[in-house]
């Protein structure tokens, strides 16, 4: 990574501009924290909190020590991106290590694009019959997915653009920018 200026960087021969600097990345995650403790204080019943590899690793991180009701957290590993493009196609990398049936799930995701893996994650922990199934993402193209599976908890939309930084990458490079750099075309 080539860091340019304040605002630009390099990421495999790519420019990509900063575009929601690691304070705002803050200030969203506070204000989803607050949504989603107000909806799940008063369950009385298991909250689990299913994180979705490798994009969501640092904002699951973060999104955690700012709620404050009783939960557990896991993870499974999904790709269906190769480069800067979805393949439409999801692999299952690592599955759930753990039994959702009779508990609330609340999926957390970094970016939702076509929407086609939370699809089919939803489609896939519903057959297991857990209470309640809702989603939550930092980001969001909702003029890709158009609104196929409910999203819950929205951080903030985008256009359709390409973009890396704080977890998500290109080609396996920038996940550990604190801020998050768009594709400069
Ligand atoms: P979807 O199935 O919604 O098309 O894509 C979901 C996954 O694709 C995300 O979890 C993320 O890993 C990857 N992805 C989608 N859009 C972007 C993007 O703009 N930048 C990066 N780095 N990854 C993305």
């Amino acid at each position: 990574m080539i860091i340019k200026d304040q605002n630009e960087i390099v990421l495999e021969g790519k420019t990509f501009e900063k575009y929601i600097s690691a304070e705002e990345i803050d200030a969203i995650i506070t204000r989803l924290a607050e949504e989603i403790n107000t909806v799940y204080k008063d369950v009385a019943s298991e909250i689990i909190l299913i994180s979705i590899l490798d994009g969501s690793f640092i904002f699951m991180a973060d999104l955690i020590r700012k709620l404050t009701f009783p939960h557990t957290i896991h993870f499974v590993k999904l790709k269906s991106y190769e480069g800067e493009e979805s393949t439409g196609h999801i692999n299952y990398i690592l599955d759930l290590q753990t039994d959702v049936r009779g508990k609330n799930v609340l999926i957390v995701e970094d970016i939702i694009d076509t929407g086609l893996t939370i699809e089919s994650f939803v489609e896939k922990l519903s057959n297991q019959e857990p209470l309640s199934v809702q989603t939550c993402t930092l980001l969001s193209k909702p003029e890709v997915h158009n609104d196929i599976v409910p999203i819950h908890f929205i951080g903030k939309e985008l256009a359709p653009e390409f973009v890396v930084g704080y977890g998500l990458d290109l080609n396996g490079y920038g996940r550990n920018l604190d801020s998050i750099y768009k594709l400069k075309i």
